[in-house]
């Protein structure tokens, strides 16, 4: 067992963090008060092959493994977590779903634009009355001669308005439950689909999430993604990878709240001292170290074992939900250490304690990743 990252994984770390703090940090609030992903950076993403970090070179992907990728993801979230939802959802889930279970020529049309920045991808599971319990999904797909024709309507999705391509999931078969449902590729601008409400957002504002509707949006046979009824299982797949990715998102954004609060503790000074050589402050500090050091650690795991071809349902949900959990002490505490001027925009603190928050939903609540830790550890 090796702890220690390589030189190059370290060399990673040290080009996305400065990118991040060249690039992202001097507008963090700036794209928060918009609520926009500041797209016209994609090429400087793409530049440092974040816009397909873990697909092969052939693909236009950097070839990196699921261990870099939770560098990138942690380096960018450090910095703006909003941004960094952006990049895991399109890397994570969208263009993952194509490269997983797409067919040579799907991913050689679509996945490519994707790796190489000039697309964003977009990834429709969740509906407004299926959500935890995505398989209770109402959209449907019917075969009508060599098309497939979609409708009903999908909810908070990540890039569901500015995404050029989105993966969606539909029942194509209701009599087979969870084995009838299939994933079609939809271009942005074909026929019948369109994108609804966009959300105003507690947090991660920087990430688009919208409504998407689907009318007699019609695609051709070409455009069905993995095996027919194979859509949700595979969905599956694609999360067990993707909550890696929002576990490395949370280390990265713990971190940063971390690192903020340190720096203010030994800034601030009340009764002649620094706030930070106060007992009660430092607890505060070393245990979000610690528990920050676990959730690295935890992730890490989990993305070894991914790219060891291993199985990590169990590990990825035990990775996602510790590191959520803890990135929301992290982020609670960056803002009390801070005291009223953590409640204002002034610092940092306030939008990582607004971002954290998405951390313990997306991708499966907290409550339903113990649900898939507990059916793999508890089962009878
Ligand atoms: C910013 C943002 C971006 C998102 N991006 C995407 C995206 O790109 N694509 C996509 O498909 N979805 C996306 N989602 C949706 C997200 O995955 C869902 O919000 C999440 O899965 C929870 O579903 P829900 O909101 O319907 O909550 P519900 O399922 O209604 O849950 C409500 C509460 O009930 C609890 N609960 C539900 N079932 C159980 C149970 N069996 N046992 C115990 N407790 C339970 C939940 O844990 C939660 O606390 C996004 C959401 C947000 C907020």
């Amino acid at each position: 067992m090796d702890f220690r990252l390589t030189d190059e994984q370290e060399l990673l770390r040290r080009s996305v963090r400065e990118f991040a703090e060249t690039e992202l940090r001097p507008h963090v609030m700036e794209w928060d008060e918009a609520q926009e992903f500041p797209r016209a950076l994609l090429g400087k993403f793409a530049a440092l092959g974040l816009m397909g970090i873990q697909f092969p070179e052939e693909y236009g992907g950097a070839g990196m493994s699921s261990v870099d990728y939770c560098l990138c993801i942690e380096e960018l979230a450090r910095v703006d977590p909003s941004v960094c939802l952006s990049v895991a959802a399109h890397n994570g889930l969208g263009a993952s779903h194509i490269f997983m279970f797409g067919t040579e020529a799907q991913r050689r049309q679509y996945l490519v634009p994707l790796a190489t920045g000039q697309q964003m991808a977009a990834w429709a599971l969740t509906e407004s009355s299926a959500g935890s319990d995505a398989a209770a999904m109402r959209s449907s797909a019917a075969r009508d001669g060599s098309d497939w024709v979609i409708n009903g309507s999908k909810q908070f999705i990540t890039h569901g308005r500015t995404g050029n391509v989105i993966v969606v999931m539909a029942v194509t078969n209701r009599a087979k439950g969870n084995r009838g449902i299939s994933a079609f590729i939809v271009e942005h601008g074909t026929p019948g689909f369109r994108a609804g409400k966009k959300e105003n957002k507690l947090g991660m504002r920087a990430s688009e999430t919208s409504e998407v509707i689907f009318e007699n949006c019609r695609v051709p046979a070409s455009q069905l993604l993995g095996a027919e009824g194979q859509g949700f299982i595979n969905a599956l797949q694609v999360l067990d990878a993707g909550r890696i990715g929002i576990a490395a998102l949370s280390v990265g954004l713990a971190q940063g709240a971390y690192e903020a609060a340190r720096s203010y503790a030994f800034v601030r000074r009340q009764f002649g001292q620094a706030i930070g050589t106060f007992q009660s402050i430092r607890a505060k500090l070393v245990d979000n170290a610690v528990r920050i050091e676990a959730a690295r650690l935890l992730t890490y795991r989990a993305a070894a074992m991914k790219d060891e071809g291993r199985r990590t349902t169990l590990e990825a949900a035990m990775a996602k939900l510790y590191s959520s959990e803890i990135a929301v002490r992290a982020a609670e505490d960056g803002v009390q250490i801070h005291g009223g001027y953590g409640f204002v925009k002034d610092y940092p603190a306030e939008k990582y304690f607004r971002d954290v928050k998405l951390t313990t939903i997306g991708e499966g609540t907290s409550e339903i990743q113990r649900l898939v830790i507990a059916r793999q550890l508890l089962a009878s």
